[in-house]
């Protein structure tokens, strides 16, 4: 209903020819709302013949009367107040009023009112138009009764809900989902949960939702303060309707996505316990067999020293006196031999596929066996895990002996007698199209000449200076280099040694 002010001062009259009055009367006592023409003070002057339909009064039972005629008496006064304090202004008014028809039957009338005001500025009539709502009113409540009940199923699910449309917002949550938000300090935990199963989830999500469609995929999210929680997500897509009006005579909407998410904390932290004890075992076995690799290639990497002094002293006695340089070239011989026996008993590092890894869950994993010797050394542990990471490719086993190896150096760094400040952050975040994990000791640090040097194999600080940088950085490299990552060692912000790895998020291992 259009609520335009009838008040107006012409400056040029309107063409007479162009619409003959009748043609007006006809028009608004055929129109298909009820009109209404009052006095200033409501009296009703005319009436058309929709008001009759809609009020029941016959024309002759209804003009003389007040429009009051028509109210129920119930509805509050204040409406009425606003109505007049508007129109009394010269100002149109709507609003929804309870009105009584003839025969008795209450009715929910949508009214407008506008002053008819005359060239000197007064108001002479009112134009009233008002339409019967209350099938209307019906189904907005049903819609709202509706849309409570569906609030309060979803709220009472045990599970969250969010129902996401297709530019990835938050449409439809429950109670649950409230809480994760809490729970989990990040601002939209389906954001956070799609980031780390499908990173590129936002542009699948406007080009082709079906492509997210998962069954129970379990994601981490890592906090900086309590335990990991573990989610699953279930989703599906949900038929939308637009509701904008360009949509109007197509149906045809774009679908959303509906995320279920159950909490598996405990019987992931189950798993994960039984996981971790069989974790250390194997990476115990693991380092137990480096070292003998690393104790016979050292000792391999030495014998070596004296052999080519000897195949020297060979060549310089092969004329002076043959017999003895045959002798020594039989020993030699014999001696690589030993060294060749020695070779082939090296023991290899296990051949590991490559798999999909979450370094988050890597490092979770040495934090988690490293405990023991971390509370032992009485080193206390900042963990800042980035909330969600995208997954690489890798080899777990080894990417868990990398970050051991680093977490083990920081302990023994620190774990000096009457070394006094002893902390270990380990942090890992996403920074572009890579992975950057830090692991920070505040122990005495490694001179900036030794930080090449100690990636080289069998250098170790140990002994001499009373610095000692660890052994295996030349593996830790090795891992690193095979995940197509960097290693890089630096001074930490308490002085200590910064171990800093980073891997692309499409890096192919080797
Ligand atoms: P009333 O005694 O009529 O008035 C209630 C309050 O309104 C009073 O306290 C007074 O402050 C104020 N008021 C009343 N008349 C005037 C006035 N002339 N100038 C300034 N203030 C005034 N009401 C309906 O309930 N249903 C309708 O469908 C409806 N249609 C209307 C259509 C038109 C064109 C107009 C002008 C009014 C319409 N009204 C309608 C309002 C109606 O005239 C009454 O004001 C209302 O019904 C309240 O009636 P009442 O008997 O309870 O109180």
């Amino acid at each position: 209903m259009s609520a335009a002010p009838l008040a107006r001062k012409r400056t040029k009259p309107a063409p007479e020819s162009s619409l003959p009055p009748e043609a007006y009367r006809q028009a608004v006592d055929q129109a298909d709302l009820a009109i209404s023409i009052t006095d200033p003070r409501a009296n009703i002057l005319f009436a058309n013949e929709t008001f009759t339909r809609v009020t029941g009064y016959a024309p002759e039972e209804i003009v003389g009367k007040n429009e009051s005629m028509l109210s129920n008496h119930t509805t509050p006064p204040e409406l009425y107040k606003t109505m007049w304090a508007d129109l009394s202004a010269q100002k149109p008014w709507s609003g929804r009023l309870l009105n009584r028809r003839k025969d008795g039957e209450l009715y929910l009338a949508e009214l407008t009112i506008s002053p008819v005001v005359d060239a000197a500025g007064q108001t002479t009539h009112f134009l009233g138009m008002h339409r019967d709502i209350t099938e209307l009113h019906r189904l907005e409540r049903v819609v709202a009764n509706q849309k409570h009940l569906i609030e309060s199923v979803v709220d009472a699910a045990p599970m969250a809900l969010a129902l996401l449309d297709p530019s990835g917002r938050v449409i439809l949550d429950n109670q649950e989902y409230k809480k994760l938000v809490t729970d989990l300090r990040v601002k939209e935990p389906a954001h956070a949960l799609l980031d780390g199963l499908t990173p590129a989830w936002r542009e699948t999500l406007a080009d082709d939702p079906r492509q997210l469609v998962m069954h129970n995929r379990e994601a981490r999210i890592d906090r900086a303060a309590g335990r990991a929680r573990w989610l699953s997500v279930t989703s599906s897509v949900i038929g939308m309707h637009s509701d904008c009006a360009d949509s109007y005579f197509c149906a045809a909407g774009q679908p959303g996505l509906l995320l279920v998410i159950a909490d598996v904390t405990n019987l992931r932290d189950e798993q994960e316990r039984a996981r971790a004890s069989a974790l250390q075992a194997v990476l115990a076995e693991e380092e137990r067999t480096a070292a003998i690799r690393e104790g016979l290639s050292a000792a391999i990497f030495r014998l070596e020293e004296p052999m080519n002094v000897m195949t020297s002293a060979i060549s310089v006695l092969q004329r002076r006196d043959p017999a003895t340089a045959t002798m020594l070239q039989m020993a030699l011989n014999s001696s690589r031999e030993h060294i060749e026996t020695l070779r082939q008993v090296i023991p290899q590092s296990p051949q590991e596929i490559v798999v999909s890894v979450n370094i988050n869950e890597i490092l979770r994993d040495v934090l988690e066996v490293s405990t023991p010797r971390l509370l032992g050394a009485g080193i206390v542990v900042d963990w800042q895990p980035a909330t969600t990471l995208p997954p690489i490719l890798g080899r777990p086993l080894q990417l868990r002996m990398l970050f051991k190896a680093l977490v083990d150096n920081a302990i023994e760094a620190m774990n000096i007698k009457g070394w006094k400040r002893r902390e270990l952050s380990l942090t890992s975040a996403r920074h572009g199209d890579c992975i950057v994990i830090s692991v920070l000791d505040s122990g005495p640090g490694i001179p900036a000449d030794w930080r090449l040097k100690a990636f080289e194999p069998f250098f170790t600080a140990k002994g001499g200076s009373g610095k000692h940088i660890g052994t295996g950085l030349s593996r830790a490299q090795q891992v690193v280099a095979d995940h197509g990552g960097i290693i890089d060692l630096d001074e930490s912000p308490s002085g200590g040694c910064a171990a800093i790895v980073e891997f692309r998020v499409d890096g192919d291992p080797i």
